[in-house]
């Protein structure tokens, strides 16, 4: 059951926030994001589009995946921990398309050493939270049901107190996904994104909402902050695509 105290802290979400259009912005004023992808090119084309769809100014896909939208700029994956460094990039994003693996824990390295506000999603979770929660950062994790469950078995109660222990645990702000996704802070902050849109309980839409906490949070902004306007963006587009969505649709125009 919920306590009271959590209870006064729920909400609806408000309105995503307008872009505010500032005259003086650039490309990389507007937030800049590196999509680390794994093998499956799908989830990877999804959170890179998608990233660039919420507002970033420049998204870089490393590994696999063609550019989903043309101004996506594909990297061969080489050049990663140079990538990682670059002093424009405001956000990392690892895990969509990313399976556990050898692969997976290398980038995860480079992403973890560069410093840089990450969002972790699918298994990039369990796979970073001890280092994470071993130092101080902006960072954003997005794991649905059974990755919460894989990553956080110690938690218990509601969703929500579930929730903030989680985020308590690995010192980022947790964004535990489902029908009724619940975003919480290390600090105690909670929003419960009710009602969400149905039409999102399909594949693939978890990347784009990977790839939107990317862009929220290269913008600069606190993370807590930066992952409500992600799950408002992406309950919000959804709303206006309606049955018959496919994770594709939140990507396009
Ligand atoms: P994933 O499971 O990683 O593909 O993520 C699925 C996305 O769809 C998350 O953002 C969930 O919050 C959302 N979602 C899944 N099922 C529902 C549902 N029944 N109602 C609203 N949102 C949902
Ligand atoms: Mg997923």
């Amino acid at each position: 059951s919920i306590g009271i105290d959590a209870a006064r802290t729920m909400r609806t979400l408000p309105p995503p926030p307008l872009p505010t259009g500032d005259p003086a912005a650039h490309k990389y004023s507007r937030g800049m994001v590196l999509v680390v992808a794994g093998p499956m090119a799908g989830a990877a084309e999804l959170a890179a589009g998608a990233a660039l769809r919420a507002g970033a100014g420049y998204v870089v896909l490393d590994g696999a995946g063609r550019a989903p939208l043309s101004a996506v700029i594909c990297d061969d994956g080489d050049a990663l921990a140079e990538r990682a460094a670059d002093p424009r990039l405001g956000a990392i994003v690892v895990g969509p398309g990313f399976p556990a693996g050898e692969g997976l824990t290398r980038s995860l390295d480079v992403a973890l050493g560069s410093g840089k506000p990450l969002v972790l999603d699918a298994a990039a979770i369990a796979a970073g939270l001890t280092a994470l929660a071993s130092g101080e950062r902006r960072a954003i994790l997005t794991p649905h049901e059974g990755e919460f469950a894989r990553s956080f078995p110690a938690t218990g109660g509601s969703k929500i107190d579930r929730t903030l222990a989680a985020a308590r645990q690995s010192r980022a702000v947790v964004v535990h996904k489902g029908a009724d996704t619940v975003i919480a802070a290390p600090d105690g902050r909670v929003v419960a994104a009710w009602p969400g849109c149905p039409w999102l309980a399909s594949a693939g839409t978890g990347d784009v909402l990977a790839g939107a906490c990317g862009a929220m949070l290269a913008r600069g902004g606190d993370a807590f902050e930066a992952a409500v306007a992600a799950v408002g963006w992406h309950i919000d587009r959804a709303a206006r695509i309606g049955p018959g969505l496919v994770a594709d649709d939140l990507i396009g125009k």
